[in-house]
C-alpha cells in the first residue's frame, strides 16, 4: 500500500499579491516535497487556500472604499495565477469565503462549544460611538508607551516592533473616524486553550524529529503556560458566530483559517465526484499530516490548531510542520508596508519560474534566514543552471546530432568511468530521496547539481570529440552513459524544476511522461540504442547585467 500524505501549504493572506518571502518559506518546499513524494508513488494530496478573513482585509476595503469581497477576489485570482505559473501544482486550491467553508467552520465551532471547550467571558474593549461600534485591535491607533512614535497600532508598534494591548495606547483614536474611543463591556468566546497543555505536551515529546525551530518555539509557550484564546471578533466581515446573541461578532480568522485544510479538502473531494473521499486522509490514522509553515505561523500549526484537533476528536493530528525561518530582501527585512519585496508577479513578467524556484530551493532558509540577491540569482542561474546544466545537456546532446545522427550511440563495452558515473546517479537518487523525506530541501538541489558536476567532468575527462577519432566504440560509451545520464537527470530534477525537466524528457524523445517514473527505478532506466532523440533547445538562459541592474533599481524605487 502506497504511503498517504496530506501535504497543506499555509493559507496565504488575500490582501496582497505573492511575494518571494512566501515562496521561499512554505510554497516552494511543499510543491518541492509533494512532486517527490508523487514520483515516489506516494498516495498525496497538496492542499491549501486563500485565507480571506480579518481586520486587514477590512481595512484595506474601507480605504479603498470597496466592498472587502472586491478586495479578496482580487488578491485571491491574482495568487492563483502565480501559483500556477510557477507551477506550484496543488491539488486543490480553495478559499475561505466560501459558503462550504462558513458551514464547516461553525459545525467545527458548535462541536467544540457542545464539548464544553469553549467559555463566554465579558471585556473591556474600545468602542467608538461616532461608529457605534466596538474597535478591533487594528482599528485603533495611538502613542506607543515604550517608543513614544504616533500611529501605533492596537496590536502592535510597527516602529519598535513591540507587541501591545490597545489599552496601552496613550491617546488611542479610532483609525475610521480619528474620535476618542471609550471602554465598554462587551463579550467574546475563549476557546479553553489552558487545558490542552499538557496534552499537547505530550504528544510533541513524541515528535523527536520535528525541526529544533518548532520544538523551541513550543517549549516557550509551554513554560509560561497556555492561557484561554479569544477566538470572536467584532467586525462585520468573516463567519458569523452560530450562537444565539452573538450579533456583530465573528470568528477570529486565526480560528476559521486553519479549519480552510479541512473545507478545501472536502471541496477537492467533491469536485472529484467523490464527496466522501476527503475523510480517507483526515480521518485515517494512517495517513501523514504535513503543514509547511513560515515560522510566524509556528504557535499557530505547534500548539493552537492541535488542540483545536484533539477537542474535536474526529479528525488527525499534524505528523510534522516543518517551518521555514524568513527570507530578507538584498540584506534587508522584507517589508510589504514598506515595498521592500519581490512581487511573483513581476518576477514572470521578466524571468521564467525554474530558476527562482532553484535558488529559492538552493538558498532556502531552513535552519536560518536567508537572503535573497539579485546579483547572487544572476549567479546560481548563470553558473550553476546555465554552466554547468544546461552546459551538459547542450553539448552532449549537439556531440550526438553531429557524430551519431542524432540517435543514442550503442554500448559495447561500459568503461570504469562509465560504470562508476551510473553508480554516482544511484547514490545521488538514494540521497536526495533521503533529504526530501527530512524537509532539507536545500541538501537535496544542492546533490542534484552536484551530479550534474560530476556529468561534466567525466565527460571531459572522457574526451570524446578526440575518442571519436581515435576510438569509436568507446566514444559511443561515453555518449550512451551521457544520455542515461541526463534520462536520470530529467526524473531526478522534477521536483526543483519541473518545467526545465518536461522540456529535458521532451528533447530525449524519452517514452511517455518523466512523471511516470518511479523514484526508485530513475538509476536502472535506460533509453535503448539507436533511440532517436528529440530536437534539442537551450534550457537556461544567461541572465546580462542591465537585467539584473534593473531588477536592482526598482526594488529601490519603489521601497518607501
Ligand atoms: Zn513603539
Ligand atoms: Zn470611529
Amino acid at each position: 500500500m502506497p504511503e498517504k500524505i496530506l501535504v497543506t501549504a499555509a493559507l496565504p493572506y488575500a490582501n496582497g499579491p505573492l511575494h518571494l518571502g512566501h515562496l521561499a518559506g512554505a510554497y516552494i518546499p511543499a510543491d518541492v516535497y509533494v512532486r517527490y513524494q508523487k514520483l515516489k508513488g506516494s498516495d498525496v494530496i497538496f492542499i491549501c487556500g486563500s485565507d480571506e478573513h480579518g481586520v486587514p482585509i477590512t481595512i484595506r476595503a474601507d480605504r479603498e472604499k470597496v466592498p472587502p469581497q472586491e478586495v479578496v477576489d482580487r488578491y485571491h485570482f491574482m495568487m492563483k495565477e502565480s501559483f500556477r505559473r510557477l507551477g506550484v501544482q496543488f491539488d486543490n486550491y480553495s478559499r475561505t469565503s466560501l459558503p462550504l467553508h462558513h458551514k464547516i467552520s461553525q459545525d467545527f465551532f458548535l462541536n467544540l462549544h457542545n464539548k464544553g471547550f469553549i467559555r463566554e467571558q465579558e471585556v473591556k474593549q474600545y468602542c467608538c460611538v461616532i461608529c457605534k461600534r466596538f474597535l478591533p485591535d487594528r482599528y485603533i491607533e495611538g502613542e506607543c508607551p515604550h517608543c513614544h512614535r504616533r500611529g501605533a497600532r492596537g496590536d502592535q508598534c510597527e516602529s519598535c516592533g513591540r507587541w501591545l494591548e490597545p489599552e496601552q495606547l496613550i491617546s488611542p483614536r479610532c483609525k475610521v473616524c480619528g474620535s476618542s474611543p471609550e471602554l465598554r463591556t462587551t463579550k467574546h468566546w475563549y476557546f479553553k486553550l489552558s487545558q490542552f497543555q499538557k496534552k499537547l505536551e505530550d504528544w510533541q515529546d513524541s515528535k523527536p524529529a520535528w525541526k529544533s525551530n518548532v520544538r523551541e518555539f513550543s517549549s516557550g509557550w509551554f513554560k509560561e503556560g497556555l492561557t484561554d484564546r479569544p477566538i470572536t471578533r467584532d467586525i462585520d466581515w468573516g463567519i458569523r458566530v452560530p450562537l444565539p446573541g452573538s450579533e456583530g461578532k465573528v470568528l477570529y480568522v486565526w480560528f476559521d483559517a486553519p479549519i480552510g485544510y479541512i473545507s478545501s479538502s472536502v471541496e477537492w473531494a467533491q469536485n472529484l465526484g467523490t464527496p466522501e473521499r476527503w475523510r480517507d486522509y483526515w480521518c485515517d490514522p494512517k495517513t501523514r499530516l504535513i503543514h509547511f509553515i513560515g515560522k510566524d505561523n509556528i504557535v499557530f500549526h505547534a500548539i493552537v490548531w492541535p488542540a483545536m484537533l484533539m477537542a474535536h476528536g474526529e479528525f488527525i493530528l499534524p505528523d510534522d510542520i516543518p517551518a521555514n525561518e524568513f527570507l530578507t530582501i538584498e540584506g534587508n527585512k522584507l517589508s510589504t508596508s514598506r515595498n521592500w519585496a519581490v512581487w511573483a508577479d513581476e518576477y514572470l513578467e521578466v524571468f521564467p519560474p525554474d530558476p527562482l524556484r532553484y535558488y529559492l530551493a538552493a538558498n532556502a532558509p531552513e535552519n536560518k534566514d536567508a537572503d535573497f540577491a539579485w546579483k547572487e540569482f544572476q549567479t546560481r542561474n548563470n553558473s550553476e543552471l546555465a554552466d554547468v546544466l544546461g552546459n551538459l545537456i547542450n553539448r552532449s546532446l549537439s556531440f550526438v546530432e553531429k557524430h551519431f545522427a542524432g540517435k543514442v550511440p550503442p554500448i559495447r563495452e561500459a568503461s570504469v568511468h562509465d560504470r562508476a558515473i551510473l553508480a554516482q546517479v544511484a547514490d545521488a537518487t538514494a540521497r536526495i530521496g533521503k533529504s526530501l523525506d527530512q524537509f532539507q530541501v536545500r541538501r537535496a538541489v544542492g546533490d542534484l547539481m552536484d551530479l550534474a558536476r560530476a556529468g561534466n567532468k567525466y565527460f571531459n575527462d572522457a574526451a570524446p570529440w578526440s575518442s571519436v577519432k581515435t576510438d569509436r566504440d568507446g566514444c559511443a560509451a561515453t555518449l550512451n552513459t551521457t544520455i542515461q545520464l541526463q534520462a536520470a537527470l530529467a526524473v531526478l530534477m522534477e521536483p526543483f524544476l519541473p518545467f526545465t525537466s518536461e522540456r529535458l524528457w521532451t528533447m530525449l524523445n524519452a517514452p511517455g511522461s518523466h512523471r511516470d517514473r518511479r523514484w526508485d527505478d530513475i538509476p536502472n532506466f535506460r533509453l535503448p540504442e539507436n533511440h532517436l532523440l528529440g530536437k534539442r533547445e537551450i534550457l537556461f538562459h544567461k541572465i546580462e547585467d542591465p537585467v539584473i541592474e534593473a531588477q536592482i533599481q526598482k526594488l529601490h524605487a519603489a521601497n518607501k
